[in-house]
């Protein structure tokens, strides 16, 4: 790999977010169709060139958040059906009809109006309905007998799917995944009976794939995390996760300058860290602004010349302080690890999530948009 030019910059690796998707794809196994969720710009990996390599790997569907996050994708060439997993607003119904989109319905007015504005227009659009199985977010609430109702009364507007979203899919302390399973299928075993039998009923996110709630699959499983590398740990007994991934994305960044400051003195805003002896720190092209977590500050942790070292004081917008007191020499120009791997030192997502105090998705989705993304 050659030095970069970039101060930040994020490698993603094609070659394992192919091996990432095809651990999904085995664990799904056959007859379970695989939706490959992209939303949020493929979790900070870059929407458009995730979306091409999983449509190269034969992916059937893409999942998004917004009707613009879909749209860009049908600008870039994807052909797969694409969810717009978070609802459609009322301005955006024509750009979905336009993209060939295939939208989520969360409420029964929505599949009102939804059908009026395709009936109006003379377009049929197709959707998934969203049940609210428990998690109390996005989805009706309404009874199979009022969703009937509706969908009985439609004449525009196509039921390609049944949909929810589990909210503890990890936990084996709580029976909540097992209740809103058993929601879910009663409500489809009534619209079933009704002869309302979509092509798509599907609940399972990365985690209950991974950790093997099978009757929750379905017909179809909505992975995110888990093609970038990641499944979160459990709560409580869990079988052992079924998936074998790894982090896509490695993050790195440029030290800026170098220098030694002596016992007593002071680092960054505040002064938060004060040196308890001679230190030689570091000054990193990375702050906040490119998503290294204020929150790190003087407890976080980069990986330099292959040593874990801390995080000195506070991380500013665009810089970061760091010791290089233990390491091998290190120069401007030099680069330091943010997440991934040297030698046999390695930093992740969840990790660095643990100690900024929050989750390897909002640290993912947290890289700034200023970070290079660079494929290998
Ligand atoms: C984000 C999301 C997913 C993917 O979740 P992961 O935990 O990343 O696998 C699936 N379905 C819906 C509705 C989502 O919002």
């Amino acid at each position: 790999m050659p030095v970069l030019p970039y101060r930040s910059y994020a490698l993603i690796s094609r070659e394992q977010l192919r091996q990432n998707y095809r651990s999904v794809r085995a664990a799904a196994g056959p007859g379970v169709a695989v939706m490959a969720v992209v939303k949020a710009d493929a979790y900070g990996h870059g929407a458009e060139e995730v979306a091409r390599v999983l449509v190269s790997e034969g992916v059937e569907w893409l999942g998004v958040s917004s009707v613009a996050e879909g749209v860009t994708l049908r600008r870039a060439g994807i052909p797969v059906p694409i969810l717009v997993m978070t609802g459609v607003l009322p301005q955006e119904w024509q750009a979905v009809a336009e993209a060939k989109l295939t939208a989520s319905v969360h409420s029964l007015e929505d599949l009102r109006a939804l059908d009026r504005v395709a009936r109006e227009s003379g377009q049929s659009v197709e959707y998934h309905l969203k049940i609210d199985s428990g998690m109390n977010r996005l989805g009706t609430r309404a009874a199979a007998e009022e969703i009937l109702t509706v969908l009985r009364s439609t004449t525009h507007a196509r039921l390609n799917g049944l949909m929810t979203h589990f909210a503890s899919a990890a936990d084996y302390t709580s029976t909540q995944t097992e209740e809103q399973t058993e929601y879910f299928s009663g409500v489809i075993a009534q619209l079933r009976e009704a002869g309302f039998t979509p092509p798509h009923v599907h609940m399972s996110s990365t985690n209950a794939l991974a950790y093997r709630r099978n009757p929750s699959w379905l017909t179809m499983v909505r992975p995110g995390h888990a093609l970038y590398g990641y499944v979160s740990p459990a709560r409580g007994s869990a079988p052992k996760p079924l998936l074998n991934v790894k982090p896509v994305l490695t993050w790195k960044a440029k030290i800026l300058t170098v220098k030694e400051i002596p016992e007593g003195a002071r680092v960054g805003y505040g002064g938060v860290f004060r040196a308890p002896a001679p230190t030689r720190i570091a000054v990193l092209a990375a702050g906040y602004a490119d998503g290294v977590s204020h929150r790190l500050s003087n407890k976080g942790k980069v990986i330099a010349a292959g040593k874990l070292v801390p995080i000195l004081g506070t991380v500013c917008m665009d810089l970061t302080t760091i010791d290089i007191s233990q390491t091998a020499p290190l120069a401007p120009g030099d680069e330091v690890t943010l997440l991934g791997r040297e030698g046999d030192v390695s930093l992740d997502a969840q990790q660095m999530a643990r100690m900024a105090g929050t989750i390897s998705y909002a640290i993912l989705c947290g890289i700034g948009a200023r970070v290079e993304r660079v494929y290998v």
